[in-house]
């Protein structure tokens, strides 16, 4: 049997499989020359110098799609193949960026807590909220995911638009300025990946440009916004309204953002259910025994494609 480095947490469908094929190896306790394979995810990743201490290492299977926790080009350098799972979660981070969008225009928290603390009973109706009809949405990264955002907000009659580095061959409008599209639209929806590239990509300006009545919603990585940028504007009546499933430092969440009314918070539960999570983890487990049957894998990720 193979030996198999398991970082951060698996489910125990995917340990059954798993333990079929590979000894598991908790990070307290490994030998450095036997380990083959690595199953980590996107939170936890591959450390650079676990990486360099592994000479045998040849697979390193992300539970998740985002890989921004692994240098892939440092792995592939060395020929080490990195996969991740693309595509099995696309529906479900969808269906959480609409929901967050929709929890911030309609006030589903707000008013969840207005009729709990007996407000309606005692005060009458709640506040109005806003209509998210007839929207200008704007997505930052129209890959997989984005363009399953868009297609899900279609019942809601949105105009989407999109920025991304290059233009691509779909019915939306395109900015290759990403504060000229957020001085369009009325929410803005991050759906980028992680890493350098994207770093603070929504900064103030693209924040401000957004406005008192614009909306921002967060399910790529928290590294895509400036987060302090984000509660001044969000504290000093800059930016409306923020739904968010991603942090900076997660699982730890400012006080001060968890201090705002105007804010919806999900813990990066993006993909989150029973089914997607089963449909993920299958596929980790699945590039990581055709590996061992035949050296070939399902999903690696660009960097590694021709390895
Ligand atoms: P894709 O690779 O299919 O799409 C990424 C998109 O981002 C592309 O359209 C790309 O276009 C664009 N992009 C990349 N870099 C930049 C940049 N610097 N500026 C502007 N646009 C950029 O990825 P997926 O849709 O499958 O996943 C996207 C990300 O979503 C993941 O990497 C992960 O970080 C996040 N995610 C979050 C989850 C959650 O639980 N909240 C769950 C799953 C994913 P172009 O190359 O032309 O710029």
């Amino acid at each position: 049997m193979a030996d198999l480095l398991q970082i951060g947490g698996i489910t125990e469908a995917m340990r059954t499989r798993l333990s079929d094929a590979f000894n598991i190896h908790r990070r307290d306790a490994f030998d450095a020359d036997a380990i083959t394979h690595i199953v980590t995810n996107g939170h936890d990743g591959a450390p650079a110098d676990l990486m360099a201490s592994l000479p045998n290492l040849k697979v390193i299977s992300v539970y998740g799609v985002g890989y921004d926790a692994v240098d892939a080009n440092a792995a592939a350098s060395r020929g080490v193949i990195v996969t991740h799972t693309p595509d099995v979660l696309n529906q479900e981070v969808a269906t959480t960026a609409v929901l967050l969008m929709l929890s911030c225009y309609r006030e589903l928290v707000r008013d969840d807590a207005f009729v709990r603390a007996g407000y309606w009973e005692s005060n009458g109706n709640a506040p109005l909220t806003r209509s998210a009809d007839e929207q200008k949405v704007g997505i930052l990264g129209l890959g997989r995911i984005g363009q399953a955002i868009a297609r899900k907000l279609g019942p809601w009659n949105p105009e989407i638009s999109y920025h991304t580095r290059s233009k691509k061959d779909v019915p939306y409008k395109y900015f290759d300025n990403l504060i000229a599209m957020a001085h369009h639209v009325d929410v803005l929806i991050c759906i980028t990946p992680g890493g350098s590239s994207t770093d603070k990509l929504v900064n103030e300006e693209v924040i401000e440009a957004l406005g008192p009545r614009g909306t921002l919603i967060n399910v790529s990585r928290g590294s895509v916004v400036d987060e302090p940028a984000l509660i001044a504007a969000l504290q000093g009546g800059k930016l409306g309204w923020a739904g968010l499933d991603v942090f900076r430092d997660e699982p730890r969440v400012p006080q001060a953002l968890r201090d705002l009314p105007n804010v919806v918070l999900l813990p990066h539960a993006g993909s989150a259910t029973v089914e997607t999570r089963a449909a993920m983890g299958n596929l980790t487990v699945d590039n990581l025994l055709q590996h061992l049957n035949d050296g070939t894998v399902l999903t690696p990720v660009p960097e590694c494609k021709d390895l």
